[in-house]
């Protein structure tokens, strides 16, 4: 996005209601807060999702499960959780004893969201379940079918769909302010490293897509605010690499939405990409980076002119925004944003994506 004009675009396309979020402030009635189990304390549990707790309004952090009594003892003190709600996974199922855990957020590899997500809902609790939902759509299907049974809650932990600069994105899509949209770029990759469960099938699922590239799927599907009908995908990946013995590498794949909306996505674990752009009849809207964890920046092109989106600071961040929306989505009687049923059809659209790669065809959806 070189050679922009960078003034200030200030809320003049629909920012406010970046505000209106279900997570934003307006809420006037209490909610009462989520307590959450956080079961898996790898990298993402104990860097990003623990120390966001202390920024949430209506989400705490009660208890916490492990299969290392080390990091019980390490975390469990850093957080003030009493020994009596740290658990290992011999013990998982006895939270549902526990009444001052609302929630477990299952953090662990991809091949174990959907046990740990049913037992949580077995055990009475509601599941915030970190993506990809599963490994497959059938488990993703059995996720659901549990908590339905239990009348509970379930969520997946698709941040970007709380981060203000790609919720503004959702809404100045929907306000018409692109006219009709054409085309959805998306990319997402990042160089892996080796010798990790993610690129280990039985355990990951899949390679760039399971990981890195459903920000891409979830991006153009969230932008274009519609399905898709069709996809056709190709798969680049070379087996000669140790790191792709088991997992494809590059899976780049077209969706055609029924509007006749183009999404043109990429998904990689050899090279670094963070960014999308919607382009209608008349203008396109972009970020880079548009999925990571800060720095979000966005840019609007309308009448051949660039300019470069800032909203305004103090909105919740994405992690904030995604841990609350569970207890106001109870507190309010409604699905959560980024339910289940939100990363059912990403599972679909995955499998798909795969099939179309290996049988080198489009797979009609419809
Ligand atoms: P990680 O390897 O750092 O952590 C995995 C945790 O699971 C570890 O604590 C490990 O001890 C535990 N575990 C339990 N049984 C295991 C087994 N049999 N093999 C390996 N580990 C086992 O991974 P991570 O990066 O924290 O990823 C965990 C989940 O979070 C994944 O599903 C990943 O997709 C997701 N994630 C999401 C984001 C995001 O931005 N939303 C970012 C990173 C990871």
């Amino acid at each position: 996005m070189d050679g922009t004009d960078r003034r200030t675009l200030l809320a003049g396309i629909g920012g406010a209601s970046v505000l209106a979020l279900a997570g934003g402030r307006a809420m006037a009635q209490p909610v009462k807060p989520m307590r959450y189990a956080v079961v898996g304390l790898g990298s993402y549990a104990v860097n990003q999702i623990m120390p966001q707790f202390a920024n949430s309004a209506h989400s705490k952090l009660t208890a916490l499960v492990s299969g290392t009594p080390a990091k019980l003892e390490k975390y469990g003190a850093l957080y003030g959780i009493p020994r009596s709600h740290r658990y290992s996974y011999a013990t998982y199922d006895s939270i549902r004893n526990n009444p001052d855990i609302d929630a477990v957020y299952v953090v662990l590899p991809n091949n174990m969201h959907a046990e740990y997500s049913i037992r949580a809902s077995q055990a009475g609790k509601h599941v915030m379940c970190e993506k990809p939902m599963s490994v497959s759509s059938a488990e993703a299907e059995a996720m659901i079918a549990a908590a339905h049974k239990a009348g509970r809650k379930l969520m997946i932990g698709y941040r970007s769909q709380f981060e203000q600069y790609n919720r503004h994105g959702i809404d100045v899509v929907k306000q018409g302010v692109l006219g009709p949209v054409r085309l959805i770029t998306a990319q997402t990759g990042f160089n892996a490293s080796p010798n990790q469960w993610r690129l280990e099938k039985a355990m990951a699922g899949g390679g760039s897509l399971m990981d890195i590239g459903i920000y891409s799927l979830q991006a153009a599907r969230y932008l274009a605010g519609e399905e898709p009908v069709a996809v056709t995908a190709m798969e680049s990946t070379d087996r000669h690499d140790p790191r792709f013995r088991e997992v494809e590498d590059r899976i780049d794949f077209l969706l055609r939405f029924p509007s006749g909306a183009i999404a043109n996505c990429v998904s990689s674990y050899s090279s670094g990409h963070n960014n999308w752009r919607v382009t209608g009849t008349k203008g396109w809207l972009g970020m880079e980076p548009a999925t990571g964890y800060d720095g979000h920046r966005m840019w609007l092109n309308k009448d051949w002119k660039t300019q470069e989106v800032l909203l305004p600071a103090g909105h919740p961040n994405q992690w904030v925004g995604q841990l609350d929306e569970l207890a106001l989505s109870v507190a309010q009687g409604r699905e959560p944003i980024a339910s289940g049923q939100e990363g059912l059809r990403d599972m679909r659209l995955v499998e798909a994506i795969y099939q179309s790669a290996r049988e080198g065809r489009t797979v009609q959806l419809t």
